[in-house]
């Protein structure tokens, strides 16, 4: 299937299943904001369940908050965000359409240089060049000399490059603005945290929240929208340290993707940031193949302590720590390693990398949702295999005995092909089907989501083996080791 139509396919497989919504779409959407549905919803919270356990129960020096999303407005200006968080934008007359330059220029390069990679990097180092030298004049020269010409409506006719502060400021409290980052709720409170729990240096803090940035070109669906959840874990550690746990949180985080087994290790890359955040000193993201191409899914960045010693200026507040080491005293800012994923961005590339549509033997089709059994919105289904002959009342008891134990469901609204393809759709690991032999044996049949095989199993088994199978707690083990 072309990129493009396996795109569009998702989208529409997301809606139809329950996964994602568009925002207020009953009064025509709004764009970039999208609603997660009652799989969704299970789906995002499996996946937080998975990060938040990595982060805070593999850790011993890792705890959690939840910070507020509405923040003093001096917290902005001690982060910088106010003067710093700004995104370059070019208008086109003729459209009056916004875009990203930098963006504008990198996806030419890519549909036009693709098989001729020298003049593709020549540009690219240009184009990275005049970023990092905030040379807007040549980037707008770039974009002339290449003739790059509004996507929409196929013209030159372009603006300079301009500024744009990315914060959403509250109407009629001009003070107040909604979160871009999680992070300063955790260093905003890092007295607090070293106060009541007693953490040593190094040890980290982790939070999962909304955040809200006025992208400029918010597209892709819910790759880059204005409201969104970050999964992100600010690591407090001395300075002399800042290589180690720089490298350390590289490979972790990497490791924690490739555990969730997205298909082949080629669809994920380590980059080098090139263009480094206000806060940072040094930055790499993970990238991941969507069906789009390579994109950011986590940054992992050095903050050293910008953050902390901004804070400390603009508060008046000591955020320091004190250590003794026998005879010698040390109080010191602490330098922080940051690793920032994108709780949308990775349901994306799990929706997208598990959706398959597949050619059976009697040249059927079927569409089918190969999540990671751990994070698939239901464990399992309970069927009978008729709504008669006392089946039906079988399956429920089955249903209500174990439900406490996983999220399951009950159906018997079709037949048990339609169920079972309903099933597949939207990633149900194992399907139990109840039939007159339960009657006899006390045995169901097993149907497995991936190979469709089918085995009898006795009742008692069910629930052990739905929790060795699609539990969290086997992906965690393996993790662990490399910890
Ligand atoms: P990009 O370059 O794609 O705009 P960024 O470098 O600004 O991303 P960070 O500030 O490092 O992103 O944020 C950390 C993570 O938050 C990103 O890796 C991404 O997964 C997620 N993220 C950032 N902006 C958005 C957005 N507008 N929509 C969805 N997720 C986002």
């Amino acid at each position: 299937m072309k990129c493009s139509h396996f795109f569009d396919f998702l989208i529409s497989h997301a809606k139809i299943y329950g996964f994602i919504f568009p925002s207020s779409e009953i009064y025509g959407g709004l764009n970039a904001v999208y609603d997660y549905g009652p799989h969704g919803v299970e789906l995002k919270n499996n996946i937080k369940e998975f990060w938040w356990k990595s982060m805070t129960q593999l850790h011993e020096n890792i705890v959690g908050v939840d910070s507020s999303i509405l923040m003093h407005s001096d917290v902005w200006r001690a982060s910088g965000h106010i003067d710093e968080f700004n995104e370059l934008l070019i208008d086109n007359k003729d459209s009056k359409k916004r875009y990203r330059p930098e963006i504008l220029i990198q996806e030419y390069v890519e549909k036009n240089f693709s098989n001729d990679p020298k003049k593709k990097e020549k540009i690219l180092s240009r184009l990275h060049q005049s970023l990092k030298k905030k040379d807007w004049i040549d980037l707008k020269t770039l974009i002339d000399e290449l003739s790059i010409c509004d996507p929409i409506c196929k013209t030159k006719n372009w603006t300079k490059i301009r500024h744009f502060n990315m914060m959403f400021r509250i109407k009629n409290k001009k003070d107040l603005f909604l979160r871009p980052e999680t992070a300063q709720g955790i260093f905003s409170n890092f007295q607090n945290i070293i106060k009541s729990t007693r953490m040593k240096i190094p040890f980290g803090i982790a939070q999962i929240g909304k955040s809200f940035r006025n992208e400029i070109f918010a597209r892709k669906f819910i790759f880059r929208m204005r409201e969104f959840e970050q999964m992100e874990m600010q690591f407090f550690i001395l300075p002399e340290e800042e290589i180690k746990w720089y490298e350390y949180w590289k490979k972790i985080r990497l490791k924690w993707h490739l555990e969730l087994n997205l298909g082949y290790r080629e669809h994920y890359k380590l980059c080098n940031h090139n263009h480094l955040a206000h806060y940072a000193s040094a930055g790499s993201d993970i990238e991941f193949h969507f069906p789009f191409g390579f994109q950011e899914i986590e940054g992992i960045h050095s903050r050293r302590d910008f953050d902390l010693k901004n804070h400390e200026f603009f508060s008046k507040k000591k955020l320091r720590v004190f250590e003794s080491f026998f005879e010698s005293e040390r109080n010191y800012i602490p330098y922080v390693i940051e690793t920032s994923l994108g709780l949308d961005r990775l349901f994306l590339a799990i929706l997208s990398s598990s959706l398959k549509k597949e050619k059976l033997k009697n040249d059927k089709t079927r569409v089918v949702l190969k999540l990671p059994y751990h994070l698939s919105p239901i464990k399992a289904a309970i069927l009978p295999l008729v709504k008669k002959d006392g089946l039906p009342e079988i399956a429920k008891k089955i249903f209500n005995d174990i439900r406490i134990h996983h999220r399951l469901v009950y159906d018997q609204k079709a037949t048990i092909g339609k169920l079972y393809r309903r099933q597949d759709a939207i990633g149900t690991p194992f399907c139990f089907t109840v039939d007159y032999d339960t009657i006899e044996t006390d045995t169901v049949t097993m149907r497995n989501r991936d190979s469709m095989e089918q085995k009898r199993i006795h009742i008692k088994e069910i629930s052990q083996i739905i929790e060795k199978e699609t539990g969290l707690k086997k992906v965690l083990k393996k993790l662990s080791y490399f910890i």
